[in-house]
């Protein structure tokens, strides 16, 4: 190439250089780039919002589900039952170790009966060491999912008073709750 057209090119670089610096379109440019910002935090508010609603309606979905009682052997839906959060005590021991309640198991009361049903969960189909983990443990996600949509939560922390039953239903049904299923078993 000669070098005269290679001047050229240089000119016509440096031109268009000197365009894309001009004061007017660098203020065009950083509006526009406002701009996208702007409406990309307005379809996050979306998100947020749509997110919210979904949830809501999980939840009024969920608090209609019906456990079977032992108490009176019919159902009740979620919302018409009165949670009991049992608690255990840790005591303490060395310097850090112990001094507070644990998470027990959860109980409902049977608004005709009032036999208390214990809501009992086994995953000893699960590793010993795992778990805990919450994705193997239905009690936990039925704790995380289900404990704010009974009607009232009451916190207990002494001995379960007579008269009580094991209620399996929620184990037992995991899929209608959402839960994790159990493994198969190896043998
Ligand atoms: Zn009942």
């Amino acid at each position: 190439m000669p070098k005269s057209e290679n001047q050229k090119i240089l000119k016509k670089t440096r031109k268009s250089e000197k365009t894309d610096f001009h004061p007017i379109n660098a203020f065009k440019e950083s509006f526009i780039r406002d701009l996208m910002a702007l409406s990309l935090e307005g379809e996050l508010d979306n998100l947020r919002l749509k997110e919210a609603g979904i949830l809501a309606s999980i939840d009024e979905r969920n608090k209609r589900k019906k456990i079977d009682c032992e108490g009176c052997h019919k159902s009740h839906q979620i919302k018409n039952l009165v949670l009991i959060q049992t608690r255990w005590y840790t005591p303490p021991s060395g310097c850090t170790e112990g001094d507070y309640w644990n998470e027990g198991e959860m109980q409902f009361i049977c608004p005709e009966t009032n036999v208390i049903n214990r809501l009992l969960f086994f995953n000893d189909d699960v590793p010993y060491g795992e778990r805990r983990n919450y994705e193997n443990d239905p009690e936990e996600q039925f704790r995380r999912n289900y404990k704010s949509l009974f009607k009232e939560i009451v916190e207990s922390c002494g001995e379960t008073p007579e008269p009580w039953k094991n209620n399996y239903y929620a184990n037992q049904n995991r899929k209608k709750f959402g839960l994790v299923e159990k493994r198969k078993s190896s043998s």
